[in-house]
């Protein structure tokens, strides 16, 4: 057994939960989260439940339905942030603003089996996030764990004044820096603006998962995921920063998107050699031979 699961007398103390909250504040500062906004669901290892169930409550929550079915997640537990909680008390109150829940036999239905405490619930957006884990996982072999939700600024100015849709701002940020292609070679989905919280925003954005492992949501902010905390946070941070760099360099260049320098598709190609990744081809425009 792990030394977190020996010594841990609490569910606080186990190394998946410390790492869950660590996500939560490090999002909080870098400033993504204001008020209530944004989420983090973690799908947790057969190994993080066998050290968790200790810590269960001794009769769990009722059943409740979701929005959406997904059957790959039958069983499943989730940590979850809970609806309206703020990221920024994660960390000082984490039993009663996140919790783990149970996914039932059906993949559309679940129950509350630690936290939440005081009447809370899991995030409004859990059957958003219960279906991109179920596509993630199955276009990962099962690696994907981590699914975020926050709102960067960059990202979101972003989507006020280019064209929405993923080729072209995936060809805008691989351009702003270099290592973001080498950050999502595959490049990241954009969703038009649609209400949050519903079935028809979490379908358009599983759709989309399908290839990418970040989505943008017009003018509200940016999905990562990833295998673990760190590739999540990281994917997050590195699509951010590389839209800070192109909302900068616009400004400095009195609003124009016609840059005097710029990554061209044969340096994207170059760096994609270099490092061997599995890049969107279709995101390149052609070789001119
Ligand atoms: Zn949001």
């Amino acid at each position: 057994m792990r030394d977190d699961a020996n010594l841990a007398t609490c569910m606080e103390e186990l190394a998946f939960m410390r790492s869950f909250v660590r996500l939560c504040d490090d999002g909080y500062r870098q400033g993504w989260h204001e008020r209530n906004g944004g989420n983090l669901t973690y799908r947790m290892a057969t190994e993080d439940v066998a050290f968790a169930r200790p810590f269960f409550n001794e009769t769990p929550g009722e059943w409740k339905r979701m929005d959406v079915e997904a059957p790959s997640m039958a069983g499943e537990f989730f940590v979850s942030t809970s609806a309206g909680s703020y990221m920024r008390n994660i960390s000082s109150e984490t039993s009663r603003y996140a919790g783990i829940v149970e996914i039932n036999d059906e993949g559309n239905a679940y129950r509350v089996v630690w936290g939440f405490e005081d009447g809370g619930r899991p995030t409004s957006e859990l059957s958003s996030h219960v279906l991109n884990h179920a596509v993630r996982a199955a276009a990962t072999d099962g690696a994907c764990r981590v699914m975020y939700h926050a709102h960067p600024s960059s990202v979101i100015a972003m989507t006020m004044v280019v064209e929405l849709n993923s080729r072209t701002i995936t060809r805008l940020l691989w351009q702003a820096m270099t290592e973001s292609i080498i950050a999502f070679p595959m490049g990241v989905g954009v969703v038009p603006w649609m209400v949050p919280g519903g079935a028809d925003i979490a379908k358009a954005t599983s759709k989309l998962m399908r290839t990418y492992d970040a989505v943008i949501w017009a003018s509200h902010g940016l999905f990562a995921t990833g295998a673990d905390f760190d590739a999540a946070f990281g994917l997050m941070h590195a699509i951010e920063k590389a839209a800070g760099v192109y909302v900068r360099a616009r400004c400095m260049n009195g609003g124009s998107d016609n840059f005097r320098n710029t990554i061209t598709d044969e340096g994207l190609r170059a760096i994609a050699e270099e490092f061997n990744l599995p890049i969107n081809e279709a995101f390149l425009e052609e070789t001119l031979i």
